[in-house]
């Protein structure tokens, strides 16, 4: 039977709000026929028609369509057997620029000037009577949004389950607003005796705090990075049966004060919030209204309904642990280091004061505070009397330890609740390693934990900050395990905006002015940072096939090749013109076998094989949307720059004058190397990795490849033994000494379990244990250990060809494709003498049979390659292969 098992618009599956003018269709099929694919597929969305051959994501190209409005798609579609399936999704337009019916407003009496602190916050109210009869409310939809960070309620009631709204993005550009519908909410009668049925009151509350827009952040802790003080726009529309609206919007009939119960908010600080303060009760006073621009936004932001993932509540957390450090306060050890917000029921009286501290490291028993530099993650919670429960809203901590003082353990139930952007699970991977399979865990984790509206770098110290190199070397290893797409959209939008005026892409998006007005001017280039612009959408168009998105980084991609041109000639002549020194790099950022100084020196072997690199990328892209005469410019580049980098950077022997394991790394995977030169440069890159006892000794930019460059290169054992290393550095070696998520510095942890100073010192401020960057292996279990890896975009065409070794006997890898699941599963069974005749090889006493299931989606085709050679081009359905296994005997991890 075939059936559609997905049918999205703008990435989701339901309760989409868009103002996006064309809106995509995605969707997948699934059938119980073998080998099948999709034929016919018709589109319907009111009058208009989109038939297609095959599947494809379908680009929404009827009349325009109307702001705030409901409408229905429809997807009809036929197999290649004549059967056929339907299925039909809701989705709704948001305001579509249209203005809101609402004033910006804030509290007037407010002066905040102080620098580096996060301002009071803000609490807003409005009580009013709904015009008509509440049970005749056909609509009711809330549009609101905030420069800080708002939660509003309806009658305490929090609307919508969104956490830091209205989420971060480059708000001088644009800014989301979200949409609630309500009309549940408002529909049920009046609740007072002494109203009528047919009357009803409803109490509209918000608080707005600092958040990115006001609030202090950055590690010089800048605050108002985006405007002086916070306002809040809100516009409650609801339709009643009888086709009357009525609009409750801000205005200054609204009331405001600073003295609620949240006392303090702020990102990195946490919170103060006295319970024993009757939000009722506190004098309030009349909002301003005032335009945004007068609160010193540089631009007025374009308003756009979100389109990013949220950020919610995930996992709940509990206390695998509760002991009492020496200096008195009470630990507890949630078991997992992570992203969150402690939940807390407690029995207590008015005036005691708790308070929570939360970190990632214990030293000595105590909460380790050094690397969250001046972040204080920080609650103090003022009872009234009696059980109540608290749970911050306008801030977030990475930890994995929370110190409580202030109140008994038997008056306090303490969980806690993972917060990051609702992504989605889209892949697994498992194998017969255990350690391995911690591994993995600790890459989700890591990444889970940096998905917090943007992509972090760090969760807990005084940065959290959209650092761009991090994410274009995650990307991969990030859409194998979740579904990206409408993180990366939101993102890269802000990429997009952000881009220097001579093309450089900020290294922080958004960019927080981190180095002041200068850093906007005179935005560059940076390797491996800024090719996020290019690396991000590449990664993600391979999931999931969607055209879309290269096309609209198109320009902003070619922009930053040229910028990159431009840093790479300056000064330079003849085939230097090709080597990338000039300019600030990153160069082998946190390589573990020198500092600062030594990793940036490392930059021009950085520059060098990453604009080659793009430069290839960027012909895929430019064929790929049909621009072939930029594709051959670019092809030309790339052969240039790996003609600069061989025979200027590397000797005969194709070693540089300095020799790290980067230097190797970039080239080998980047495809700068042919023939001999590929074998040199491997055998050189193996001959280093020995020496250091299979240690790895690459900084981010070699990370995530330094096992393909070994594997791919005829070095397979050396990459497991890399891989499956577990002393000091090495990826095994962070889960070895108790990791739960991926560190930013490969020793950043001693072995003697003491926080490493480094050998020039600065380690104390760059021990975050929560990095996903490293993670970056991750893609490396999925493609070769596993062996699964798309060839053409959405898995139209890809391969399954499992490199084992490393004693693993088994290895399983599903990921959600643009077409459907398709996962693969193999195992080694070993055989005894007696079953060799049968299994089918002579020596099979000293291995065993290699098994492997493959499901493939419909309509693609998946190229299986066994490891004795044998390969066979599949169709969709579920397929089973065996070969020999002779070349190694398992032996268990
Ligand atoms: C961040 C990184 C980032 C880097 C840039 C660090 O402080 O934590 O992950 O990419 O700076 O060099």
């Amino acid at each position: 039977m075939l059936k559609i098992a997905s049918f999205q618009v703008e990435h989701m599956s339901a309760g989409c709000v868009t103002d996006e003018a064309q809106p995509r269709f995605s969707w997948y099929a699934e059938s119980d026929r073998g080998d099948n694919e999709i034929t016919d597929a018709v589109l319907t969305v009111g009058n208009w028609q989109s038939r297609r051959r095959e599947q494809s994501v379908v680009r929404y190209s009827g009349p325009a369509l109307t702001p705030m409005q409901a409408y229905k798609a429809q997807l009809h579609v036929r197999d290649r057997y004549g059967e056929e399936a339907e299925a039909e999704i809701e989705f709704e337009t948001g305001r579509m620029g249209t203005p809101f019916a609402a004033s910006w407003i804030t509290d007037g009496s407010y002066r905040f000037t102080e620098k580096k602190v996060s301002p009071r916050p803000m609490l807003f109210r409005k009580r009013t009577v709904l015009a008509g009869d509440p049970q005749k409310i056909a609509r009711a939809r809330v549009y609101v949004t905030a420069l800080g960070l708002y939660e509003l309620s309806i009658d305490g009631r929090k609307v919508g389950e969104d956490y830091l709204t209205p989420g971060f993005t480059s708000y001088r550009n644009e800014m989301q607003y979200q949409v609630y519908d309500v009309t549940d909410r408002l529909s049920q009668p009046g609740q007072k005796s002494d109203q009528a049925q047919d009357t009803r009151e409803i109490a509209l509350e918000a608080t707005v705090t600092g958040g990115w827009a006001v609030g202090s952040y950055t590690y010089f802790r800048r605050n108002r990075v985006y405007g002086d003080k916070q306002a809040f726009l809100c516009e409650l529309r609801i339709t009643y049966i009888d086709g009357t609206e009525q609009i409750i919007g801000t205005d200054k009939s609204w009331k405001v004060t600073t003295e609620g119960p949240l006392k303090e908010a702020d990102i990195y600080d946490g919170e103060v919030y006295d319970a024993s303060i009757d939000p009722l009760s506190v004098p309030m006073h009349a909002a301003a209204e005032v335009d945004p621009e007068d609160l010193n936004f540089t631009k007025k932001p374009n308003l756009l309904a979100s389109y990013g993932a949220p950020v919610r509540t995930h996992e709940t957390m509990k206390p695998a642990a509760v002991f009492t450090a020496p200096s008195g306060e009470r630990i507890y050890d949630m078991g997992q280091n992570f992203t969150g917000i402690l939940r807390a029921k407690m029995r207590g009286r008015a005036g005691q004061k708790i308070t929570f501290r939360h970190a990632e490291l214990l030293m000595d028993g105590e909460l380790c505070y050094a690397p969250l530099r001046t972040a204080k993650q920080r609650l103090e919670y003022i009872c009234r009397d009696g059980e109540q429960e608290y749970s911050p809203r306008f801030c977030y901590m990475g930890f994995r330890y929370i110190g409580v003082t202030g109140i008994e353990e038997k008056d306090l139930e303490l969980s806690a609740l993972a917060l990051y952007s609702d992504v989605g699970d889209n892949g697994s991977f498992e194998c017969s390693g255990e350690m391995l399979n911690k591994l993995q865990k600790a890459i989700c984790w890591g990444a889970k934990s940096n998905f917090t509206d943007i992509p972090t770098d760090c969760p807990q110290r005084d940065e959290r900050l959209g650092w761009t190199g991090d994410i274009a070397l995650f990307a991969p290893t990030a859409a194998f395990n979740f579904d990206m797409s409408r993180f990366f959209d939101k993102w890269l939008l802000d990429v997009k905006s952000e881009q220097g005026r001579g093309g450089g892409i900020p290294m922080i998006v958004p960019s927080v002015k981190i180095y002041n007005q200068v850093e906007m001017t005179l935005t560059h280039a940076v390797d491996h940072w800024g090719d996020c612009c290019i690396w991000v959408p590449w990664a993600e168009y391979m999931v999931r096939g969607d055209k879309n998105l290269l096309r609209r980084m198109y320009p902003t991609m070619r922009r930053y090749m040229q910028a990159c041109i431009h840093w790479a000639e300056l000064g330079s002549f003849g085939k230097n013109k090709r080597v990338w020194s000039a300019g600030h790099h990153y160069g082998d950022w946190c390589a573990p076998d020198t500092g600062f100084k030594g990793w940036m020196k490392r930059g021009k072997y950085t520059a060098t094989a990453c604009l080659a690199r793009s430069a290839g990328t960027m012909s895929k892209i430019a064929r790929i949307l049909g621009k072939d005469a930029d594709a051959e410019k670019f092809d030309r580049l790339k052969e240039e720059t790996a003609d600069a980098y061989r025979s200027v950077l590397m000797d005969q022997d194709c070693r540089p004058k300095d020799e790290f394991q980067t230097a190797y790394v970039l080239p080998l995977h980047y495809g700068l190397l042919r023939g001999e030169d590929r074998k040199k440069a491997a055998a050189n890159l193996v001959r280093l990795v020995r020496k250091n006892g299979w240690h790895i000794g690459t900084g981010f930019p070699g990370t995530p490849y330094i096992l393909f460059a070994l594997a791919d290169n005829g070095y397979e054992e050396d990459a497991y033994k890399m891989l499956l290393t577990d002393t000091c550095p090495s990826w095994l070696y962070e889960i070895k000494a108790g990791g739960t998520t991926i560190w930013e510095r490969w020793d950043a942890l001693c072995e003697d379990g003491s926080l490493n100073k480094g050998k020039d010192g600065d380690n104390v401020d760059m021990v975050s244990l929560n990095h996903y960057a490293a993670g970056a292996v991750g893609d490396f279990l999925y493609r070769r250990v596993a062996g699964i890896e798309p060839v053409e975009a959405g898995y139209k065409r890809f391969r399954i060809r499992p490199v084992v070794g490393g004693g693993l006997t088994s290895a399983s890898a599903k990921v959600v494709t643009a077409y459907g699941p398709a996962s693969v599963m193999w195992e080694i069974v070993p055989c005894g003498e007696s079953d060799s005749e049968e299994a089918g090889g002579a020596s099979l006493s000293k291995g065993g049979q290699f098994r492997l299931t493959a499901q493939v989606p419909l309509g693609t085709k998946c190229e299986v390659i066994l490891p004795d050679g044998t390969a066979e081009t599949v169709g969709s359905g579920e397929h089973r292969f065996v070969c020999p296994y002779t070349t190694r005997r398992p032996t268990l991890v």
